[in-house]
C-alpha cells in the first residue's frame, strides 16, 4: 500500500495526460470545441466503429480535451483508466448501468450525498435496480444486507456532510468475499487526501464539480477503473462477459482486460444514454486540477482552524469534524486521511432550526448556496434545503437534522472565515 504523500502526486496533477498540441504546440490542453472527426479513410472510419483502432469518432463518445482530464485522473488515482461524464449523477447513472441488470440489488452506505440518496431510491427504481441501504459506519451492516441479487456496493470515502470518515478496508473484505465490486464516491477525500484502490475499492467515482474542479465554475463526473476485479471470472456481469450485440459480438472484459470496465462504461452507457462532459467544462476542471494538491492542503488547513473555533462556541451545540481531536472518527482519519479531515463539515446549533436559517441570513462571507469544494467558503442549512426532499428519518440517518448547518471551507485567510461567522452567530 502506498499512504500519503503519493509519489509524483504534484508533477502528476499538472502534467499526465497532456502534450504540448502536437497541431499547434499550444502548450495549455486546447479546448477541442468540435462534435465530430474527420476519418482518414474509409478502411479507417470502419476499424473505428469496428473498436478494432481507438479514435475520435463523435464527442458523445470521445473527446481530445475530455481524454486529458481522463488520463489525468485516472493517473492521480492510480486507476487503469477513467471516463468523464456531465455530472457526477452522471458517472454514478453510468456505473450502475454498466453492473446491473433488472431486477438486480446493490448495497449502498446511508451516509451520502442528499441528491444520491433520491437517485437510487427513486431514479433507479425505474431501471428495476434496488438499492438495500447500509450503515457505512458499522460494515458489518453490509455482510447483514447481502443476498445473492447484490452485484455492487457504493459507499462514500468521506460521507457527505457529516465528515464520517468510513472504513473502506473492512467493506473492501466484505466485497470481496461476496464477489462484487466495490465503489467509492471519492468526491469530498480527492485522490490527494485518500487513494480507495490502496484500500481495496474495484471503481471510484467523483463529482468534478467539487474539490476537483475546484473553483464552482462547472459540472463533471467521473469514473475511474481500478483494474483489480476479473469481470470474466465473475460471470455475474454480461455487460462485461457476454458476447456484445452492439459490438460485432466482442467481449468487452475478454478484449481490454484491466481497462474493460471503463470501455464498456463508454463504448456502451455513455454512448447509448448519452451524458457526455463538454469540451469546455472538461478544459476548466482540467485548470483546476493543476492546483488539487495546494487547495486541498489549504482546505483542510483553515478547516481545522474553523472546527477548533466552532466547537469552543457558546451558541454550538456539536462540531462534526473528523479533524478534531476526540470525533469519533478521528482515528480512521488518521488511517485513511493522514493530510488532513477535508473542508466540508457540520455542526449543529443550540437554537435549532431557526438558528440555522438565521446563521446561513446573516453571513456576508460565505456565500449561502448548494454547492461544495470551492475555492469560497460555502453555508448551508441542509434540512431546510438539500436534505428536505428526504423524509425526517432520512435526513437524520444522513447527518442532516433540523439543527444542522454545513460548511465547505474554503481557501480564503482563515482570519476572515471565522471573523464572518462570528458576526452571523452573534445574530442566530
Ligand atoms: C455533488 C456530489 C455528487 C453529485 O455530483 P454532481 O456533479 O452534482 O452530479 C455525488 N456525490 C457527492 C459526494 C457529491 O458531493
Amino acid at each position: 500500500m502506498t499512504e500519503p504523500p503519493y509519489p509524483a502526486f504534484n508533477t502528476l496533477a499538472i502534467h499526465a495526460g497532456a502534450q504540448p498540441d502536437p497541431a499547434t504546440g499550444a502548450r495549455a490542453t486546447p479546448i477541442y470545441q468540435t462534435s465530430s472527426y474527420v476519418f482518414d479513410d474509409v478502411e479507417h472510419a470502419a476499424s473505428l466503429f469496428a473498436l478494432e483502432a481507438f479514435g475520435n469518432v463523435y464527442t458523445r463518445i470521445t473527446n481530445p480535451t475530455q481524454a486529458v482530464l481522463e488520463e489525468r485522473v485516472a493517473a492521480l488515482e492510480d486507476g487503469t483508466a477513467a471516463l468523464a461524464t456531465a455530472s457526477g449523477h452522471a458517472a454514478q447513472s453510468i456505473v450502475f448501468h454498466t453492473l446491473l441488470e433488472p431486477g438486480d440489488h446493490f448495497l449502498a452506505g446511508r451516509q451520502l450525498y442528499g441528491g444520491s440518496v433520491n437517485q437510487f431510491n427513486h431514479a433507479f427504481k425505474k431501471f428495476d435496480w434496488h438499492v438495500i441501504w447500509a450503515d457505512a459506519t458499522k460494515p458489518e451492516s453490509f455482510e447483514a444486507a447481502l443476498n445473492d441479487k447484490v452485484k455492487a456496493i457504493f459507499i462514500e470515502s468521506l460521507a457527505n456532510p457529516g465528515g464520517v470518515v468510513v472504513d473502506i478496508e473492512a467493506i473492501a473484505k466484505i466485497a470481496k468475499k461476496a464477489g462484487v465490486p466495490l465503489i467509492v464516491d471519492n468526491t469530498l477525500a480527492t485522490p490527494y487526501l485518500c487513494r480507495p484502490k490502496e484500500h481495496g475499492a474495484n471503481i471510484i467515482v467523483h463529482s468534478l464539480t467539487k474539490f476537483l474542479g475546484g473553483q464552482g465554475n462547472s459540472l463533471g463526473g467521473i469514473i475511474v477503473d481500478c483494474g483489480t476485479f476479473d469481470w470474466l471470472a465473475s460471470g455475474k456481469y454480461p455487460t462485461l462477459s457476454e458476447p456484445c450485440p452492439s459490438y460485432n459480438g466482442i467481449r468487452m472484459a475478454e478484449t481490454f482486460g484491466d481497462f474493460s470496465f471503463s470501455i464498456a462504461c463508454r463504448m456502451l452507457g455513455l454512448r447509448d444514454l448519452g451524458p457526455c462532459i463538454s469540451p469546455f467544462n472538461a478544459f476548466l476542471i482540467l485548470n483546476g486540477i493543476e492546483t488539487l494538491p495546494l487547495r486541498m492542503q489549504r482546505h483542510c488547513d483553515n478547516a481545522l482552524s474553523v472546527a477548533e473555533w466552532l466547537d469552543s462556541h457558546d451558541k454550538v451545540d456539536w462540531v462534526s469534524y473528523a479533524g478534531l481531536k476526540g470525533n469519533a472518527y478521528n482515528k480512521l482519519a488518521g488511517k485513511y486521511l493522514p493530510r488532513g479531515a477535508g473542508s466540508v463539515f457540520t455542526f449543529g446549533l443550540k437554537g435549532g432550526y431557526d438558528s440555522g436559517v438565521a446563521l446561513v441570513s446573516n453571513v456576508n462571507l460565505f456565500s449561502h448556496l448548494a454547492n461544495i469544494g470551492d475555492t469560497r467558503s460555502l453555508i448551508i442549512h441542509p434540512a431546510s434545503t438539500t436534505h428536505s426532499q428526504l423524509t425526517s428519518d432520512e435526513r437524520k440517518a444522513a447527518g442532516a437534522g433540523d439543527d444542522v448547518v454545513r460548511l465547505s471551507i474554503g481557501i480564503e485567510d482563515k482570519d476572515d472565515i471565522i471573523a464572518d461567522l462570528e458576526q452571523a452567530l452573534e445574530q442566530a
